[in-house]
This record gives structure tokens, C-alpha cells and sequence, in this order.
């Protein structure tokens, strides 16, 4: 029982040390909303939680066989989800000067070309689940690119590390180049195959990705519509009003329409298991839309603040009862750490006028990002029988990391100096499903 390497082949693993998850949404539950354990154990049979509970309460009944892993000193917390993120961007990653339209055309639009080389989709594809897995993200919404083999290079790559995602080919018909371009008809059919192939295949599910209403005919909109009605259980992820010139230019291209939400909204596109990156510039009516129809926001503070798209109202979105995860977005986000979003995502609430607390934010970046995919009764927290993707966190990462930590007394005060200074050296290992997928290696 007291071996320190865990062996694959156990049926029952666990693993020690502080232990936090969270059972609802502190803005509502206060405390009773997370579950922490100073000493704690998760116990996982065949990749499921089978139990959680203090040490002393769990080391008694656990099988003699169990293989356990010793990671007190560090915080086990549910593994991240980053609910809006373009792996085929993980290339133009800061780059200089521009914002949301200018940055399409001059970086985004060149780099998504590439991607009709399955060589080089693969490629990315495999470098960029790893840098989720050493970011801590065990689950990720992602777009790929207009070329349905860009959607096989991300799947391939997630499945085999046995990593819960979705993914969906990007569908663009309009006003952007031939390269990255298709049409109504060809998107669709698309589509249709890619979602026979994944979803739903072990712990891949697939998107419908139209980018953004600019790039997509009213006829593409209205196939993205019967797609989902034909496929029940598919995801549908796009953007909505980031950026004010592009808000004009929707207004302009769809002069019928009551707002830019409203577009998505007439062709059906607002529903459960559909994801909107940013939702800025949206106002009360918009956010009861969402709130109705159970369609969901992703808030992407990295990606935001680096192209000046503006300030995400997250007090708004609480009011009106709307379903919210945190994105990474890169490109246009600046780092795949879920622990940097969350310092910047506490940034620009401040700039907002509201605040976000720690607990607040490790629960969006956990159960609340879980449930704003509607996957909250399979990851997100260590009810038993949950999917066992976890990280395990250094407080004292970093010779600052561990002085402040020290210096703090409670859980939230190192909650909070964990997600304002932490980032990808905070994380000490990552398992999906049980397994270490991701080990720091001393420096
Ligand atoms: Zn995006």
C-alpha cells in the first residue's frame, strides 16, 4: 500500500494530500459550496472517484492493494476546464498590434491556412493537448480550423492521452480568404461526417463551429441549426460581440437583426450546450436570451484585455442567471494557464466595478466551467463515480509563491496568492482518469 510509484494495473489507486473541490456556486452557497480536506484522500477505481473523505477517516477502509501516491505539501484540486480555446493559433501566440478584425486578417487567417497539411495539424495538434495537460486543463472547447482533417488531428491526439474534449471544424463561407474558406453546403456535409466519426466516441464529443456571424452566410447559419436539431447532444461554439467594430459590421451585414446575439438567436443557435465566447457588448435582453435558453458565456480576460475588446461584466451575467466557464482563447488569449486567466479575470473585474473572489474563480475554473457545458455530472468535482481528471498544485511554486503562501492563514488567502502569481510552474502533476498525464520534472 505504501508504494510511492502508482502502478497502472492497480484497480485502486489513491492519492494524498489537501484536497478542494466544490459542490455548487460559492456567489450563491457561500461556504457551503466547496468541500476541503487539509489531509485528504481520493481513492479511484478504474478512472472513476470511488471515495473522498479526511486521511483518517479513509486510510481504515481502503483494500490493502490500493497503490497510493503521496502528494501532501500540494493541493488537489479537480482538473481545469478551459471552455474557449483555437489550438490552431498555439503558433501566433503574442503576436504584436492589433485588434479582433485586423488580427483575423493578419495573423489569424495566414496561420489557419496552414492547417490543410495533416502533417503539420498533427503536429500542433500534439504539442498543444500537451500544453493543456502541463497547464493543469484536462478538459478544453476548441476550435480547429475550416479543414476537416484539422478536426481528426485534435481528436487523434486528445484520445490518445483519454483527455474529455470537444472540438468542431471551423465554418466560414464569407468575407474571409479562399484558403480558410467554404461553403454552406460543403460545411455542412462536413460537419455531418466529422460528427459520425467523434462524437460521443470514448470522451470526445463534437461541436458545430461557425467562427462568427461575419464569416458566415444566412444559409450557413440556418445548416448549423439543423445540424445540431439532427444530432441531439452535439455542442455548438462561436463568438459573440467582442469587438465593436465587429459589432458595427454584424449590424450592418444582418440589418434586420435586433442585436448581434439576436442573429444566432434567429437561426436557433441559442440553446443548451452552446458556448459564446466574450458576450461584452451585450446588453439586458441579450443576457435574458441566454439565461432562457440555457446557452452558455465564456469569459476570456487574457484574450480581452490583450486585443482591447473590453471588460466582461460577470456581476451581469450572475444577475440574470447565465451559465458561465472561463476561456484561455489563445491565440488571442496570452497563456494557456488557467491560473494566469484567473489572475487577470480578477483584474477585470476590478476594472468592472465587481469582484472576483478565489473561491469563485477556482469554481468557474472546475464545476463551473463543467456545468456550463452541461458536463457537471461527469467532471468537475469528486462526487464518486465522477470521471477522476485532476491537477495537483505547488503553493509554493516559486521563491515568492512559497513567501507569501507562508505568510497567509487561511485557504482563501492562498487560494487567491495561488491564482494571482501562479502559473504553469504551479502545476506539479496532472492524471486524467486516474493516470498522470503530466509530471513536473525537477528543474
Ligand atoms: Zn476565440
Amino acid at each position: 500500500m505504501a508504494a510511492s510509484i502508482p502502478d497502472p494495473t492497480a484497480a485502486i489507486r489513491a492519492f494524498r494530500g489537501e484536497i478542494l473541490d466544490f459542490t455548487g456556486d460559492p456567489a450563491t452557497l457561500g461556504d457551503r459550496a466547496h468541500r476541503h480536506h487539509p489531509d485528504g484522500i481520493l481513492v479511484v477505481r478504474d478512472g472513476r472517484v470511488a471515495a473522498l473523505g479526511p486521511a483518517s477517516e479513509v486510510l481504515p477502509s481502503l483494500p490493502a492493494d490500493a497503490v497510493m501516491t503521496d502528494y501532501r505539501g500540494k493541493l488537489i484540486l479537480p482538473g481545469f476546464v478551459d471552455t474557449h480555446v483555437h489550438y490552431a493559433q498555439t503558433d501566433i501566440i503574442a503576436s504584436y498590434g492589433a485588434q479582433l478584425l485586423d488580427w483575423l486578417d493578419r495573423y489569424t487567417f495566414p496561420a489557419e491556412s496552414r492547417f490543410a497539411d495533416p502533417e503539420h495539424a498533427r503536429e500542433v495538434a500534439e504539442f498543444f493537448v500537451d500544453e493543456l495537460l502541463r497547464n493543469g486543463t484536462t478538459t478544453a472547447m476548441v476550435f480547429a480550423t475550416t479543414h476537416a482533417t484539422s478536426v481528426d488531428a485534435i481528436f487523434e491526439a486528445a484520445e490518445a492521452r483519454s483527455m474529455r474534449l470537444i472540438a468542431g471544424k471551423v465554418l466560414m463561407d464569407r468575407n474571409v480568404p479562399e484558403q480558410v474558406r467554404d461553403t454552406a453546403d460543403s460545411g455542412y456535409e462536413d460537419s455531418a461526417r466529422l460528427i459520425a466519426r467523434w462524437h460521443n466516441r470514448h470522451r470526445l464529443a463534437y461541436a458545430v463551429t461557425p467562427r462568427f456571424a461575419p464569416t458566415s452566410t444566412e444559409r450557413q447559419l440556418e445548416l448549423c441549426g439543423r445540424l445540431l436539431d439532427l444530432n441531439p447532444g452535439v455542442f455548438l461554439q462561436s463568438h459573440v460581440a467582442e469587438n465593436l467594430s465587429e459589432v458595427a459590421w454584424v449590424a450592418a451585414l444582418f440589418p434586420w437583426s435586433r442585436s448581434y446575439l439576436d442573429v444566432y438567436d434567429r437561426y436557433r443557435l441559442l440553446r443548451e450546450r452552446a458556448v459564446f465566447a466574450h458576450c461584452i457588448h451585450l446588453d439586458h435582453e441579450d443576457r435574458q436570451r441566454m439565461a432562457a435558453t440555457g446557452a452558455a458565456m465564456s469569459f476570456c480576460p487574457t484574450s480581452n484585455l490583450f486585443l482591447g475588446s473590453g471588460l466582461f461584466d460577470a456581476q451581469a451575467a450572475r444577475d440574470h442567471g447565465v451559465r458561465v466557464g472561463i476561456g484561455t482563447d489563445v491565440g488571442g488569449g496570452t497563456s494557456l494557464s488557467m491560473l494566469r486567466t484567473l489572475d487577470e479575470a480578477y483584474k477585470v473585474c476590478q476594472l468592472a466595478g465587481n469582484r472576483l473572489s478565489p473561491w469563485r474563480a477556482f469554481y468557474l475554473a472546475t464545476l463551473g466551467g463543467a456545468a456550463s457545458l452541461y458536463l457537471d455530472d461527469r467532471i468537475g468535482n469528486f462526487d464518486p463515480g465522477k470521471e477522476a481528471d485532476f491537477v495537483v498544485l505547488d503553493p509554493a511554486a516559486t521563491p515568492l509563491m512559497a513567501r507569501r503562501v507562508a505568510r497567509t492563514e487561511t485557504l482563501a488567502e492562498k487560494l487567491f496568492a495561488l491564482m494571482i502569481l501562479g502559473d504553469d510552474r504551479a502545476v506539479h502533476a496532472t492524471h486524467v482518469l486516474g493516470e498522470a498525464r503530466y509530471r513536473q520534472t525537477a528543474a
